[in-house]
């Protein structure tokens, strides 16, 4: 089997293994060191990196919630729930 170069997004640890397969039949994968499961690609935007800094930027310079789901193809839900974790909303 060929070896795929992954790094784990969290720690770029190149020590991962292949942790059985999405519902659509793309490869899930495991980090050894901070046991964090990812994908390679994701369907769902708000799952790709860069994207919760998105929604703080777009907040932090005056947007709705509903414009940033809009802008960013993510949910409303998704959006409130990340801000919720920044403490953006208290
Ligand atoms: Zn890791």
């Amino acid at each position: 089997m060929a070896d795929v170069n992954v790094h784990c997004p969290q720690c770029h640890s190149a020590h991962v293994y292949r942790h059985g397969h999405n519902p659509n039949n793309r490869d899930r994968f495991r980090c050894c060191d901070c046991l964090r499961v990812f994908q390679l690609t994701y369907v769902y935007e708000a799952r790709k990196p860069g994207v919760k800094e998105k929604i703080m930027e777009m907040y932090l310079s005056g947007a709705g919630i509903r414009k940033t789901a809009r802008v960013l193809n993510v949910s409303t839900n998704t959006v409130i729930r990340t801000l919720k974790k920044e403490n953006a909303l208290a």
